[in-house]
């Protein structure tokens, strides 16, 4: 039988809790992105985070003993830029409220960064910043209010560190937002920018996104009308998926990207029963039920797969089901 990867050009993946989980590569990643290149998709990395720049996340994947260049990698500030030239002149005064990486990348495409208000500056640009200088929000913040555009790279409200969680350039966003009552147009997951320059990069047509986060990566791929792949080694779970709106529902599920090599889970519905693998979900009187769930990981995500669309097609509840499956988290 076919692979679910066949029915696609190219395939695009969200990098933490995907790829790697910080330093390190998730068991038999390496080995399915290379299975994957040899059977012809073409493979991206789509990364909100900006901290880090597109060669120094290749690098880091080179490392992981997968073979991506810089150009296969692509971040929010490069969609950010690609959003910028379609709304602002050619040398627009920007004032960046970011690291002088976003400066410099700004004034590479030939806009003209500024740091006063006395530029009048025509954007204020918001990239995260380890060590945002409280003087550079008050800029951003009055430049706004006399009627500068505001543009920033990525909603994420925190960054997952080895130091623990810490605030993200979403939370940086919402200090001046608190300010001026509204919020910035943005580049990164969940919104178009990004997935959209990604796939020009790849000049992808039929391209599948895959993630582990429901509200970036599946509402992304969503809002873009991209089919979606969601895996189970990162941020979300089972629980996440059950409640998730319709635009957070993936196209299929998978215990990692290696469910590319495999062929997609088949759902067959007939009156009221949502069965998939050996696993039948039963819908009566807004309530999920299934008999015996089986016992083994395969047939679990089967059993999850079932219960889900029970639940999502006939607004029903199936968390009795959901707990029952124990090796899924
Ligand atoms: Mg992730």
């Amino acid at each position: 039988m076919s692979t679910l990867a066949a029915a696609y050009d190219a395939a695009l993946f969200d990098l933490d809790g995907v790829i790697y989980l910080g330093p390190h590569a998730i068991d038999g990643v390496p080995e399915a992105l290379a299975r994957l290149a040899a059977g012809g998709t073409k493979l991206g990395y789509v990364t909100n985070n900006a901290a880090r720049t597109p060669g120094q996340v290749a690098q880091h994947l080179r490392e992981l003993g997968i073979p991506a260049t810089d150009d296969d990698v692509v971040n929010s500030t490069q969609a950010t830029i690609r959003m910028l030239q379609g709304r602002l002149p050619a040398g627009a005064k920007i004032l960046p409220v970011g690291t002088s990486a976003l400066v410099e990348q700004l004034a590479e495409v030939g806009f003209t960064p500024v740091d006063s208000l006395e530029a009048e500056p025509d954007a204020v640009v918001q990239g995260y910043h380890p060590q945002l200088p409280w003087n550079l929000l008050e800029l951003g913040v009055i430049a706004i209010h006399r009627g500068a555009q505001w543009f920033a790279t990525n909603p994420d409200q925190t960054r997952p560190t080895e130091r623990g969680i810490l605030p993200g350039c979403g939370a940086q966003i919402d200090l001046i937002a608190s300010c001026v009552g509204y919020r910035p147009e943005m580049a990164g997951k969940p919104f178009r920018p990004l997935l959209d320059e990604t796939v020009l990069r790849l000049d992808a047509e039929h391209p599948i996104f895959v993630g582990d986060r429901i509200d970036t990566d599946i509402i992304g791929a969503g809002n873009v009308g991209m089919d979606s792949l969601f895996v189970f080694t990162g941020a979300h779970g089972k629980y996440d998926l059950l409640t998730a709106e319709p635009v957070g529902r993936p196209t299929h599920i998978g215990a990692d990207i290696a469910a590319l090599l495999e062929p997609p889970r088949k759902l067959v519905e007939a009156g009221g029963q949502f069965a998939c693998g050996d696993a039948v979900a039963t819908v009566a009187d807004g309530v999920v039920t299934m008999g015996e769930v089986p016992a083994t990981y395969a047939g679990q995500l089967d059993a999850l797969w079932a219960a889900l669309n029970a639940a999502w097609s006939r607004d029903a509840d199936a968390t009795a089901v959901l707990d029952r499956l124990d090796l899924v988290q």
